[in-house]
């Protein structure tokens, strides 16, 4: 897996010791992380303007992806390798595990194709399954 330095080059952002830290973040936790999530990790680091605007930079460069959530919420999942700077592939199923709680991408799984009545131009995707995760699957029985 490549390091954040690397990731950083490879979308043509400046590293800054912010951008850095999240992104970090990301690569340690195989989840999606909410905004909350993020700004608890790193509050006594930066302020709530900083990572605001990293997470936006993050979305606008296509770092990361938006996850939508259950309620309303919105979490962000790291982008994975078939993503660039220029090409993106999100059409995959989130899964969220009603246990633990955690949202992971399941990047193998594509949204089934889906016909629309004529007039609907379809412009963006999300699915998201809710139930138990492997791990807690196994430790529920
Ligand atoms: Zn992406
Ligand atoms: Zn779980
Ligand atoms: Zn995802």
């Amino acid at each position: 897996m490549k390091g954040e330095g690397q990731i950083l080059k490879d979308f043509k952002l400046r590293e800054t010791i912010s951008r850095s830290a999240i992104l970090k973040m990301f690569l340690r936790k195989p989840f999606a992380l909410s905004y909350t999530d993020i700004e608890t990790e790193v509050e006594s680091e930066f302020d709530r303007v900083t990572v605001y605007r990293t997470l936006k930079t993050f979305v606008d460069k296509g770092v990361v992806h938006k996850v939508l959530d259950d309620g309303g919420g919105l979490k962000y999942a790291l982008c994975n390798s078939l993503c660039n700077i220029a090409e993106h592939h999100h059409e995959h199923v989130h899964f969220k595990c009603t246990i633990c709680e955690q949202t992971s991408c399941l990047e193998d799984v594509n949204i089934p194709e889906i016909t629309l009545p004529s007039g609907y131009l379809p412009k963006e995707m999300n699915l998201l399954i809710q139930g138990k995760c492997p791990k807690c699957a196994k430790t529920m029985v």
